[in-house]
């Protein structure tokens, strides 16, 4: 198992991680980009958003439910968040396990680079 997100949801490297259920796990970003980044990830590898196509509709409700727990944890609800999920080459994914990047605590910048 060489996919870096498999290891963190199946707790075989460490993470700081904030949300877990049987389905979802979030934890902090390596190398944060706002003084909240969150990165909320199907504990099952699915490559991107293309990847799962229509075939997980339950997944795609609890993986929006767990963000809607982080923004809350993290105090974010009211001031405002974003939400970012890269897919491919050109969405710039360097890490091909779906995720959704949660960012927060600052002014976010559009359009984005
Ligand atoms: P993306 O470029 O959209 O695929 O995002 C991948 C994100 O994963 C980047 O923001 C990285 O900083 C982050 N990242 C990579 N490896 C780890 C790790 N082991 N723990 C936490 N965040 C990571
Ligand atoms: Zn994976």
């Amino acid at each position: 198992m060489t996919c870096p997100f498999c290891q963190i949801a199946s707790h075989a490297i460490p993470a700081k991680i904030v949300y877990s259920s049987p389905d979802v796990t979030a934890f902090r970003d390596v190398k944060p980009q706002a003084p909240t980044h969150v990165l909320v990830i199907p504990n099952l590898h699915i490559g991107s958003i293309a990847a799962m196509g229509s075939s997980h509709p339950q997944l795609l409700a609890r993986l929006f439910n767990a963000i809607d727990e982080v923004v809350r944890a993290e105090g974010l609800a009211t001031s405002g968040f974003r939400i970012v999920s890269n897919s491919g080459p050109d969405g710039g994914q360097t890490v091909n396990h779906l995720h959704f990047h949660v960012l927060g605590g600052r002014q976010m910048l559009w359009p984005p680079g």
